[in-house]
């Protein structure tokens, strides 16, 4: 060898391509490709994020106390079972490399979300990705993936990207049905946003048992994403083990203070959840008018279907010359769709029209 060599394993992993935010001619595209939610930060958080710089020379408190406390405070929690990370990614690629491991099997659903099979791979593990159903994690089909090499099991509910989510009672089969020491991970990056009755973010299995954790996130209702902000509820022994493979300092003085600021916004989770509901659906239904299959969402986007590749990609250049950005889920194994987020009403009303006329025209 001539040169440094990296670990094989790590050339089966395709860097994430996160939503893209720059398009040629356009100085303020309208951006609805990363979910990021509708109303930019929220004010109070913006407002403690220039206080804390003058004591930005201080490091910050690594076990970040207080702001386990607001959380744990605004969703009834204990705060002594969270766990906070610099962006809820760091914890899923922690709680990988912690229970996961090369000879182990992580499994996941076919449309499932990328971070879960890029940090699998690079922590030596075997990712099987279980069919879906109506484009939907199918619990039956994880469960006839499951070995006594199993290790893992990623959901995310809603799942990003189709934006469909398993009702509580088939979460609940699936963990019933997984073997006790298969740790099970409810991603719930979008859990603020579900309006279906039979839904739970993740709270009851984690208190149920040893083997589940729910993994939240500020970067989607609470705009912050840009700060890197997410946290884990999780039994006491996995917190244990979370706190001795995290970072020292994990989350910056900024990202804290502007999260205990988020969580006392008033009203903003309500404003935002109110406004996601009446735009997804008015945006489901005119672009369902306009004959394109759009997947029911229980998120802050919805997904398209455009039945062929070549219709999905001449959609994506319709908008783009119009300055409008959406996602593109080839990398999801969906090349034929296209993810909208659900951005202000002029916004969805913007790209609602559009489309309405590349499908007239
Ligand atoms: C956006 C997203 C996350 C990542 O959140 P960060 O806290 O920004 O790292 C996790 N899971 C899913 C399904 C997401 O869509």
């Amino acid at each position: 060898m001539t040169k440094p060599v990296a670990r094989p394993e790590i050339f089966s992993v395709a860097s994430y391509v996160g939503g893209e935010s720059k398009l040629a001619g356009f100085e303020n595209p309208t951006k609805l490709s990363s979910n990021e939610g509708a109303f930019g930060p929220p004010p109070g958080a913006i407002k403690v994020m220039a206080q804390a710089a003058a004591t930005m020379h201080r490091y910050p408190d690594g076990g970040s106390t207080k702001l386990r406390e607001a959380i744990g405070a605004k969703f009834g929690l204990d705060p002594a079972r969270i766990v906070c990370g610099n962006g809820s990614d760091e914890l899923l690629s922690l709680l990988i490399q912690s229970y996961g491991g090369p000879g182990t099997e992580l499994i996941m659903s076919e449309h499932g979300f990328a971070i879960y099979e890029i940090a699998g791979k690079l922590a030596g593990c075997t990712v099987l990705k279980a069919p879906e159903t109506s484009l939907t994690t199918d619990v039956d089909a994880i469960l006839f993936l499951v070995t006594p090499a199993t290790r893992m099991v990623f959901i995310a509910n809603p799942n990003n990207p189709t934006g469909t989510a398993l009702p509580q009672s088939e979460v609940e089969r699936l963990r019933d049905s997984l073997p006790p020491h298969v740790l099970l991970v409810l991603d719930a990056a979008y859990a603020e946003y579900v309006e279906r009755a039979d839904y739970d973010a993740g709270v009851k299995l984690v208190d149920a048992g040893e083997n589940t954790v729910m993994t939240r996130t500020f970067s989607k209702i609470f705009g912050m994403g840009g700060a890197r902000l997410g946290w884990c509820y999780a039994p006491a022994a996995i917190v244990d083990v979370l706190n001795r493979v995290r970072p020292p300092f994990p989350i910056n003085n900024f990202a804290a203070a502007a999260g205990i600021a988020a969580l006392a916004e008033p009203s903003w989770l309500e404003t935002s959840r109110a406004h996601n509901s009446t735009e997804r659906r008015r945006l489901t239904e005119r672009l369902t008018q306009s004959g394109l299959k759009v997947i029911p969402s229980e998120a802050n986007f919805v997904l398209v279907d455009f039945v062929t590749v070549e219709r999905a990609s001449a959609a994506d250049a319709y908008l783009r010359q119009r300055g409008i950005i959406v996602r593109q889920v080839k990398s999801y194994g969906l090349p034929h769709c296209l993810r909208i987020t659900i951005g202000t009403s002029e916004e969805c009303s913007r790209v609602a029209e559009h489309l309405t006329e590349f499908c007239h025209g």
